[in-house]
């Protein structure tokens, strides 16, 4: 197996901080709602696991899986549900909780995808935010950490389907950042 070189970029006090303020705030901004924090698999699944804990107000937890078409390490465009919610949501608040938010087009379609099934609202919650690459007009309501540089591992995060379990998050070298770099070309 290939072993790449990283890079701590987030270390594992500083994702405890953040997710626990996160979780701190949405459970201000929610008080008295019908709260579904529904999770994308399969980067969100720790960081989803760890805010839902530092969510002190009474909601609901749900997961959907997407998988964007083409080669490479970020989304190409071409998006589709491979795993539906199982919750009916009409009527309910839905705080979608993403891994990494990079051209915007997962997200954006998803929002759209929970519009139409007449969600009460819907807002995004973020771990990451690559800011720089986006590609279409989406603010999330609530951010971990801004970076926008290099292609990140650790606490969920894949490269080819390894390093999810590693506690803070790194940002790969040499092979991953460069076919990170040409699928972004
Ligand atoms: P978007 O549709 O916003 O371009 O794509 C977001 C998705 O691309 C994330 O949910 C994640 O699956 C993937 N992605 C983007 N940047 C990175 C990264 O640095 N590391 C990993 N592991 N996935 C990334």
């Amino acid at each position: 197996m290939q072993q790449e070189t990283m890079r701590e970029v987030i270390s594992r006090k500083s994702l405890e901080k953040r997710v626990d303020d996160l979780g701190k705030e949405i459970s201000r901004d929610y008080a008295g709602r019908d709260l579904v924090l529904m999770t994308v698999l399969g980067g969100a699944f720790i960081f989803a696991a760890d805010l839902c804990r530092s969510i002190g107000i009474d909601c609901s937890i749900d997961f959907v899986r997407v998988a964007s078409y083409g080669a490479g390490t970020d989304s190409a465009g071409t998006i589709r549900l491979v795993q539906a919610p199982s919750l009916a949501v009409a009527g309910k608040d839905i705080l979608l909780v993403e891994d990494i938010v990079d051209t915007g087009l997962t997200l954006q379609w998803l929002c759209r995808y929970f519009r139409r099934q007449e969600a009460a609202s819907v807002k995004l919650c973020a771990l990451v935010d690559k800011k720089q690459r986006r590609e279409v007009a989406l603010e999330p309501d609530y951010v971990g950490f801004t970076l926008d540089q290099g292609f990140l591992v650790g606490y969920g995060l894949d490269f080819a389907e390894r390093y999810r379990n590693l506690p803070a998050i790194y940002t790969l070298q040499d092979e991953a950042a460069r076919a990170s770099k040409a699928s972004a070309a």
